[in-house]
Order: structure tokens, then sequence, then C-alpha cells
């Protein structure tokens, strides 16, 4: 419906000062503003809280976060146009696209990489638990039940896929050091306080992970979702780190549900998240390979987009890189494509880029794959 002049003049007595460029100030504009800004999300969750963010810092892309899952109907309006344009062709009307049933009958889905480039394999998503606010928004007793909620199920699945569950504060700064560095554990989230999200409070309250004894599979709660599932390996078998995530993500699942709990879902956004980028399959799929040439190539960022994928440092987003030759290349959209889909698209452009890479060995210039 459209607004008065005169409800589009209150508005702008609240509507906020824009002054960093990302998804929000394009999008966020005063009639959507004016349309969203009284509502309330039955966790009490308002349009303000979401955006605050992008309002004081320049969180980078976005501009926002989402408060709970409910978020994502009832801020359609500023959230939709953000979405789509971070996923490119997120089409709201078509349905997600159920999971791949062929994924675990050895078919093969992609080969080994060449070792000699490829160090390390990794593929996480995120997961809510439906009717918790999201870590912006939770409660201490909310986000203290959401990690019962998890290591309970953890109890529940095959030694396999489970280890004791390790809270941050039961732990020395020397284990915290050594974890994060193993790639295990994640980082303080208090070092990104200054975004003004929400997702510190109360470091490390009830925040912890768990690694089974193989070290190939781990679960993070409490981070920026409230479930981060991991499959992790050394070496260059993407398609078998594929395999391991899907086993013990399911089992996860199904332990939750017995649990009498489901994870925030819907049929056209996949699994609901804090970030809007990890909304869908929430899969990131991300193998760290070593690239000499590349990595200072004039082009490499060129190159990067056109595959459609992202390049982050050695030890990922928004920390400085130690070891500029060792590229994290994962892919960019995770809602619209299949959790195959994405496995195979990583594939591929790693394997172009250490084709490309190939080629500058061997002294050529790089111009016909840039086409
Ligand atoms: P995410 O948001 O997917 O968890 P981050 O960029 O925050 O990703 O990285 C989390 C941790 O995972 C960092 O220590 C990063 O270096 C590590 N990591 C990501 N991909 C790989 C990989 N292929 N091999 C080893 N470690 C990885
Ligand atoms: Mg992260």
């Amino acid at each position: 419906m459209a607004l008065t002049t005169q409800e589009l003049k209150i508005a702008k007595q609240s509507y906020p000062v824009l002054k960093y460029s990302n998804f929000l100030s394009k999008h966020l504009t005063l009639p959507v503003y004016a349309a969203l800004y009284q509502k309330k999300t039955s966790n009490g969750v308002t349009l303000d809280t979401c955006i605050q963010t992008g309002v004081d810092t320049p969180r980078l892309q976005f501009g926002l976060v989402v408060g709970d899952e409910e978020c994502y109907t009832l801020f359609k309006d500023v959230l939709y146009p953000v979405i789509k344009e971070y996923h490119e062709n997120f089409d709201p009307a078509v349905q997600m696209h159920a999971d791949d049933a062929a994924q675990l009958n050895n078919d093969v889905i992609v080969k080994p990489f060449d070792e000699k480039y490829v160090i390390s394999v990794r593929i996480r998503a995120g997961r809510s638990i439906s009717g918790f606010p999201f870590a912006p928004c939770c409660t201490r007793a909310e986000r203290r039940k959401v990690e019962e909620i998890v290591v309970g199920a953890l109890k529940n699945i095959d030694r396999e896929f489970t280890g004791s569950y390790r809270t941050i504060d039961s732990m020395s700064p020397a284990e915290i050091d050594k974890l994060t560095k193993e790639h295990i554990l994640f980082y303080n989230v208090t070092e990104f306080s200054y975004r003004n999200d929400g997702i510190a409070r109360d470091w490390p309250d009830a925040r912890g992970f768990m690694v089974n004894e193989r070290n190939d599979f781990i679960v993070w709660v409490n981070e920026e979702d409230h479930v981060r599932i991991i499959s992790m390996q050394s070496g260059n078998d993407l398609q078998s780190c594929f395999e391991n995530w899907k086993k013990g993500e399911k089992q996860l699942e199904d332990a939750i549900k017995n649990a009498g709990y489901k994870y925030a879902w819907s049929k056209n956004l996949g699994h609901l998240c804090t970030c809007p980028s990890n909304i869908g399959t929430s899969m990131r799929c991300s193998v760290h390979v070593r690239l000499p040439n590349m990595s200072v190539h004039p082009k490499l960022d060129e190159i990067i987009k056109k595959l459609g994928v992202a390049k982050r440092g050695n030890l990922g987003e928004h920390r400085s890189s130690t070891d500029q030759e060792l590229l994290d290349i994962s892919n960019v959209k995770r809602l619209g494509i299949s959790e195959v889909g994405i496995v195979q698209q990583v594939y591929q452009s790693v394997t172009r880029l250490i084709d490309m890479e190939r080629q500058l060995e061997a002294g050529k210039l790089l111009d016909d794959v840039l086409k």
C-alpha cells in the first residue's frame, strides 16, 4: 500500500544517514524504510536493529545482519533485493532446490586436485535452530539453550562424527591460539565488535566447538550462526571432504530433530542464517591452493570474479594473510545452486586457476583464458 506524504515525513525523522556504500545504502530507500521501521518480529526484532551495523560501520558488502528467521519475510522488501544481488539470479518465487539424492551413491562428483598445488579442502554450512533469535539478537538464556540443544544432539550421533564439546572459556589462551592456527577453532568474534552487529555480546558465554577424533569433522556453536558444520582435510580430495560433510551433517540434523527441534528453513530461501550471504545451501566450499605466480598476477582479481568465486587469505575472512602465495578459493553463491553444483563449480574454478599457474610457470601469457 502506498504511503502518504505525511507518513513519509514522519518516517524521515528516523531514517538513518547511510554514509557507507553497501547493499543497504543501495536498497534501503526512504519508502522502503517507512514501510518497515515500525514492524517487529515475534521475538521483538526491528529493522533498525538489523541495519545498525551498516549505518555505523563499513560492514563491507552488506550493511545489515538478520535478527531472526521471521525477518526474512517481514523485512523482505529490503532483504530480497540484497539477496538477489549477492546470489545472482535468485528468484523468490522459485522453490529452493531439493538436496541432490545422487551425492552419496558413490557417484564421482569431482576428481582429486593436483597435489602439487592444493594443500587442503574445507566445506562448511551454517544452521539456525528454529524459534531462537540469531546471534545479533538472542538473549543470554537463548544462546545457552541453543548450546544445550546442539551439545545434546552431538552426544547422539555416531562416534565417527563426534568428540567432546569444549567451551571457549574452559580453554587456555595458548590452546585457543593453537586450535585457531590449525583452522579448527573460530576466531574471537570480539575482534569484530567494532561492527556493532551484536554478535560479540557476552563473549565467550555459550560459545564452543567439537572436533571428532579423526580431526576432519568440526561443529562450531554460537559463532556467527547457532551452528556451523565443517568438514576439513589436508590434501586434495574434495569429494571425500564433501561426503564426510554430508554424512556428519545428516546425523546432526537427525539428532536435532529427535530432540524435538528443527532448523530455520524456508522453501524459497533454504537455510536461514545471520548473514544473507549464507542462506540457501549455506555452503562455502573452500580450497587452499598454492599459486606462487597467479597470486601476484595483476589480473588475478578480474579472473577470480569471472570464475564466480571469491578469494580469501590463508587465515580466512577479514584477516591479513601471512602467506601471500596461498589462496582460499570458494564459491560466492550459496542460494539457487545445489550442494553438488557448488562443489563442482569450485573444483572447476580451482582447476582453471591451476592450469593458468602452469602456463605462467611455462613462461606463457594468460590472455587466452581471460575471454
Ligand atoms: P568461514 O566463514 O567459512 O568459517 P573463514 O574465512 O572465517 O570461513 O575461515 C575460518 C577458518 O577456516 C580460517 O582459519 C581459515 O583459514 C580456515 N579455512 C578455510 N578454508 C580452508 C581450507 N581449505 N583449508 C584449511 N583451512 C581453511
Ligand atoms: Mg566466517
